[in-house]
């Protein structure tokens, strides 16, 4: 194990911000976490944990310690005639472990197909796409204290996810790094067999996808590509154009504030989502723009912009700080204040 100084981050963020931390290092088993442990860099500093750097926003260099998951490895832990219970490792990639699953066509976590980043970070925001997310099939977080060096173990409730969240990002911040994740994933489809009961359950974007291009679902596989070749064409590739996905959650509203907005906007799109409206935020930036009669969507000044086919995802055309994407947000979040009067939250975690 290896501390290094001053250490470049542009290359481990998928916005490509150029930041520095103070120290480094790359955490490749238990061992290395142990001995991290009695060091003064680890003692004395603050410390940030980094996996695929795919949902942090740096925006200035960090004066701590990043600790870089790469602890590795993914087992069957236990089968029965219904369920697989999966360990992996918090360093492995999220998508690998979604390939281990439907090559034994496995269910549960097909949806989640191409989401970027590793396990180990997949918890903090409860990751979720195409109606499912990572709660739906999480049994138990292993985690590291880096106050008392312990290990522990985490049930689903004791995670207390939510929308696009969890313990991690509020009470349980920075306390715990997440070593490893276990799922229950099912042996029999939940929802998605084309033709079975279930079928409706589908979620409508991919629904639609499936209808178009006449995918009949005969395993779990069919349902991860059709989401990695939808998610390959909507979004774009950080190693193109360089972005964190969603730089926004969407918006939840109680029913009787979103009446009022539709009187106002007919049009607005909505979903309900238990028992409260959910509204898209890439719609709303859509209708806000930086000057009268303008748009957000496909927007750009100078290196930063937001993506012309999603307004959700902000951009770096090339050697932006991670200050200027800020202000960019920043313009967004009051610009769809001042218009709807609601409140955009940042996704990305702003380091
Ligand atoms: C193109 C694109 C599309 C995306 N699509 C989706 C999507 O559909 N759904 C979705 O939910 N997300 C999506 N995201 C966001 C991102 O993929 C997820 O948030 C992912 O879980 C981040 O993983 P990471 O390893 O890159 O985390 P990082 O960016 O490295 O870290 C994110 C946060 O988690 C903390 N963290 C990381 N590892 C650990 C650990 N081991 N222990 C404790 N804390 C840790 C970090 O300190 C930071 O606060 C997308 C991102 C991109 C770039």
């Amino acid at each position: 194990m290896k501390i290094q100084n001053n250490y470049n981050l542009s290359k481990l963020n998928t916005f490509g911000i150029l930041a520095k931390a103070k120290f480094f290092v790359e955490i490749n088993n238990e061992t290395d976490l142990k001995e991290l442990f009695d060091i003064g860099e680890f003692k004395n500093n603050e410390k940030l944990f980094l996996g695929g750097g795919s949902n942090v926003l740096f925006t200035k260099d960090f004066d701590g310690l990043v600790i870089f998951n790469k602890l590795k490895g993914i087992e069957i832990l236990k089968e029965d005639s219904k369920n697989v219970l999966i360990k992996s490792m918090g360093g492995e990639m999220w998508h690998d472990i979604v390939i281990f699953s439907v090559e034994r066509n496995l269910w549960g976590i097909e949806n989640l197909a191409f989401v970027p980043g590793t396990v180990g970070a997949a918890p903090i925001q409860n990751i979720g796409a195409y109606g499912v997310e990572l709660k739906d099939t999480l049994e138990n977080v292993e985690v590291f204290d880096i106050e008392t060096g312990e290990k522990k173990v985490l049930d689903k409730e004791e995670c207390k996810f939510g929308y696009r969240d969890s313990v991690f990002k509020n009470e349980l911040k920075g306390k715990y790094f997440i070593t490893a994740i276990t799922l229950k994933l099912s042996k029999t489809p939940a929802r998605q067999l084309a033709g079975g009961e279930n079928k409706k359950k589908i979620y409508p974007a991919l629904e639609k996808y499936l209808v178009e291009n006449k995918i009949e679902i005969k395993n779990s596989k069919d349902i991860s590509d059709a989401v990695t070749a939808i998610r390959k064409s909507k979004l774009p590739n950080p190693e193109v154009i360089p972005n964190a996905g969603s730089f926004f959650k969407n918006v939840f509203v109680k029913e009787i504030e979103f009446k009022k907005l539709q009187k106002t906007y007919p049009n607005i799109p909505f979903f309900k989502e238990n028992g409260e409206i959910k509204i898209p935020s890439g719609w709303l930036i859509e209708q806000c723009g930086p000057a009268n009669g303008t748009s957000w969507k496909g927007y750009r000044l100078g290196n930063v912009g937001v993506h012309d086919k999603q307004a959700l995802v902000l951009v770096n055309y090339g050697g932006a700080t991670g200050e200027k994407v800020l202000n960019l947000a920043n313009k967004i979040i009051a610009n769809v204040k001042e218009k709807f009067g609601l409140k955009l939250t940042p996704e990305v975690n702003l380091i």
